[in-house]
């Protein structure tokens, strides 16, 4: 039986040690954040030595597997199904200690952080959760596939990442910091002593306005202006670059340290040059902690809910993310990209009553999503749906008539409001990279709306609107466009488009070139056409006999080709060739 070996859903790296198998070490040591009729907990520590697929610790927080007699139950985790009703996420005991340490003196909010795991892909390549980023560069995106696709391979090994192997939360070296000498660091000044309009500030106000800055910029504002100089030499501005969500705030070890310990100093000395391995691993690990923990604080409003029961005769539009299914046997099972809905909620909007709406958005990994919608009305009353983030983008509405979506696999990217058929320029979130759809755009009025949302995020939103509109058909308004929708002239061919019925109900997102150019004014140049196969055709590659083509019109389609069917067409007649039909099979 092959091993089975799954990644710590902080950290990234592997629960098991290649190396010392049969030792106790901290990478092998772990614990649960599981499930159990209804009830989220965390196991006591338990150890992962023979990879036979078999999670078993104490459910006993404070118990150890290393007790005398202690009692441990079996768990089913990540794609594994679960065990007597009990799944959970497995990670490092020494990350959960790092976690515990980011969140004191208030607890790990284990219920949402359950929530915001569950609603995380595990890629087919992968041995943990996808956070649609490289985790701290454990995970290599294959960017020959398209961002909606399952492209995230883990490489959770020591070549890749040497500094990854070290325990993040003991390091010795970091003990040992306050007992070296301090040595004075080189002053760099202003290249140029000139007064300046800072000048007349209170020394008072200079350092305040540094303490808001990220160090490097306080530190570049010191060489451009003589006034900042003096931030150099303020132990408060060194003291603050400690503190929590500064970017010394890893090395909280220092917190409990004396009050006259050189920070300017210590700052240097743990620069990335001076660092070792184990210091790397612990800010690396902490920076993924201190993002998890900014997806945590979103607020959940389940406050408002209408009944829509009662709405006959409305035909809604919808447009979601590439929803998996949310039953299965095992709760990862066929969840190797996409979303998972969690929940719904419903607004009736008021006639003429819609003042202004409100976007929340979360970053997860390097994408940006929306998280929660608000409806103001016109009296000052609010409906809030879903999330709700502390900064958000207000959009004054007067005839709100539906929206353009920038959709991912994983959820809603980006929102743009339409007014009158008219888009507003400004996006709510993030477009770029996701594909497009006028799916929502009405012609009339929104009278509902319905968001479905995972653990944080959006995952589809429908709109109705009191006049039936006529059945939808246009493939260019309905389906889903990367990286976006053809121009209003280009003839589709719709009636013959043999993916149009899963295209314009599922989430299919579909890609377009015009190899010929404009009026085929690059049809003379082309002199063959190649296609690769690897079960379906992947992608088909234009080659001409000019440089001038440009590159978009090149290729339609992403795929490795490397050791994969690749066929070749020459267009070598001695006057050219004409396609007149194309069958796709
Ligand atoms: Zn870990």
């Amino acid at each position: 039986m092959s091993p089975v070996i799954f990644c710590c859903v902080i950290c990234g790296y592997v629960i098991y040690d290649y190396q010392d198998p049969d030792s106790a070490s901290w990478v092998n040591q772990f614990r649960i954040l599981y499930s159990s009729r209804e009830i989220i907990a965390v196991t006591g520590v338990g150890i992962y030595d023979d990879p036979d697929g078999d999670w078993v610790a104490p459910l006993d927080f404070s118990a150890r597997w290393d007790d005398e007699l202690p009692a441990t139950d079996e768990i089913g985790v990540l794609r594994q199904p679960p065990v007597d009703g009990r799944y959970g996420f497995p990670l490092h005991e020494a990350c959960w200690s790092l976690l515990e340490k980011a969140y004191s003196p208030e607890p790990v909010p284990r219920e949402t952080l359950f929530r915001v795991y569950s609603s995380l892909p595990f890629p087919s390549l992968g041995r943990g959760l996808s956070w649609g980023d490289s985790h701290g560069g454990l995970v290599f995106i294959d960017n020959n596939r398209y961002p909606w696709e399952d492209r995230y391979i883990d490489r959770a090994l020591d070549s890749v990442l040497p500094a990854a192997r070290y325990d993040p939360y003991h390091v010795p070296e970091i003990l040992q910091l306050r007992y070296e000498e301090p040595q004075v660091p080189a002053v760099s000044g202003p290249l140029q002593h000139t007064a300046d309009c800072f000048s007349k500030l209170p020394r008072e106000v200079i350092i305040l306005i540094s303490l808001y800055l990220p160090t490097i910029d306080a530190l570049n504002v010191r060489r451009a202006s003589g006034s900042f100089l003096l931030i150099f030499y303020s132990r408060q501005f060194w003291a603050s670059r400690f503190e929590t969500n500064a970017d010394r705030s890893w090395l909280f070890e220092s917190w409990e340290w004396d009050k006259t310990c050189d920070r300017r100093w210590l700052y240097h000395r743990t620069n990335k040059a001076h660092r070792t391995e184990g210091i790397n691993n612990r800010e690396r690990v902490w920076k993924l902690i201190q993002r998890t923990q900014r997806t945590l604080s979103l607020q959940w409003d389940e406050s408002y809910t209408s009944n829509i029961a009662h709405m006959t005769n409305v035909k809604w539009r919808e447009a979601t993310g590439d929803l998996r299914p949310k039953t299965r046997v095992g709760p990862l099972h066929g969840f190797g990209e996409g979303c998972r809905l969690f929940h719904e909620q419903h607004a009736i909007i008021p006639p003429n009553r819609l003042s202004h709406i409100a976007f929340s958005v979360i970053q997860l990994g390097e994408t940006i999503y929306i998280a929660g919608i608000r409806l103001i009305l016109s009296q000052g009353q609010a409906i809030q749906l879903g999330y709700r983030a502390e900064n958000e983008l207000i959009v004054s509405t007067t005839r709100l008539t539906g929206f353009n979506l920038a959709v991912g696999s994983r959820g809603i990217q980006g929102v743009q409001c339409v007014f009158d058929n008219q888009p507003l320029l400004q996006w709510a979130g993030c477009p770029e990279d996701a594909p497009r759809t006028r799916r929502l755009t009405l012609s009339g009025p929104i009278m509902a709306m319905k968001v479905g949302f995972d653990g944080c995020k959006v995952v589809s939103l429908a709109v109705a609107e009191s006049i039936p509109p006529p059945e939808c058909t246009s493939l260019r308004d309905s389906a889903f466009w990367y990286p976006r929708a053809p121009p209003a002239g280009l003839h589709l061919n719709d009636v013959h488009f043999t993916a149009k019925d899963t295209a314009t109900t599922r989430y299919q997102p579909l890609c377009w070139t015009m190899f010929g150019g404009r009026g085929g004014v690059y049809l003379r140049s082309l002199v063959g056409l190649s296609v690769t196969c690897f079960g379906t055709v992947r992608n088909i590659e234009f080659h001409y006999d000019s440089e001038e083509v440009p590159v978009e019109c090149r290729k339609v389609g992403r795929c490795r080709t490397e050791g994969i069917n690749v066929i070749h067409f020459p267009i070598d007649g001695p006057d050219g060739e004409v396609i007149d039909s194309v069958t796709g099979r």
